[in-house]
């Protein structure tokens, strides 16, 4: 089992007010599958991917990731983990505006302990080898989520984290990045578990669990990732 979670509970407290955003969630993932969060705005998505991320603590319960009980970790461990286990892309692509795409990549490969792939290697993997010299703004929204994609595999994460990535391109464009997704998992063996709202996204992944609430309501199995024309 890669990720092991079980009774994992987390709140917020604002004044006097305490909301329960996690209420005993149960999730299990093998290595190499590729799982999606599905659920409505609130429903607790990102806490419990900021909680996996090492961004986040849970009050109680396991939280296991490739053996490593993370919510155990005293400060300094966490952010070892997140360095080391864990690759993020996010809906808005994050890169540094004033880097060129290969500097955005080079930023993460130089400070990582085990940059397994080099720059152009990441690069043609989303191919995006041409425009290495580019800067973010000259880039479409899908090239930009590509090299944010090439960003987070440099440092050869076990784990990769995908908050809405296709959350603004259109059709098309995500089931690109969705197939991207897919080459990454089948090339590297990286398990990816990624958030989003949209049902037809999630269907396209093999592992689907819903939440409502704070809680796991539905934990479906998919064919897998339709690849795109
Ligand atoms: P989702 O990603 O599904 O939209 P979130 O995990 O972001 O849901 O939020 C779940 C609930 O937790 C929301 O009601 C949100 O307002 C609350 N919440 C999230 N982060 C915090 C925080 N740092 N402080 C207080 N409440 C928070
Ligand atoms: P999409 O069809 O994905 O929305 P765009 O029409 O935005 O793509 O861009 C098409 C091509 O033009 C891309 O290869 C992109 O690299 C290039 N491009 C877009 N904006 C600029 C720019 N400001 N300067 C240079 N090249 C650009």
């Amino acid at each position: 089992m890669f990720i092991d979670i079980s009774n994992l509970k987390k709140s917020y407290t604002s004044g006097v007010v305490i909301t329960e955003v996690l209420k005993g969630i149960e999730m299990k993932i093998d290595k190499g599958e590729i799982g999606v969060i599905l659920g409505p705005s609130g429903s607790g998505k990102s806490t419990l991917m900021n909680i996996i991320g090492g961004i986040d603590r849970g009050d109680s319960g396991r939280v296991i990731v490739d053996g490593i009980e993370v919510n155990n970790l005293n400060d300094d461990k966490l952010t070892d983990y997140r360095r080391e286990h864990i690759g993020v892309v996010f809906q808005f692509y994050n890169l540094v505006p004033n880097l060129t795409v290969g500097e955005n990549i080079e930023v993460v490969s130089n400070i990582s302990k085990s940059p397994l792939k080099n720059t152009d290697d990441v690069l043609a993997a989303v191919e995006m080898q041409d425009k290495k010299h580019r800067f973010p703004r000259e880039l479409s929204g899908g090239e930009q989520q590509r090299v944010s994609l090439a960003r987070a595999i440099v440092k050869n994460p076990k784990l990769l984290l995908c908050d809405e990535p296709t959350g603004a391109l259109d059709y098309q464009t995500s089931r690109s990045i969705l197939r991207l997704l897919e080459l990454v998992n089948k090339k590297f063996g990286t398990t990816i578990l990624m958030i989003t709202h949209n049902a037809a996204i999630a269907a396209m992944a093999n592992r689907v669990f819903k939440l409502r609430s704070g809680q796991i309501v539905e934990d479906v199995v998919n064919q897998g990732i339709v690849p795109a024309e």
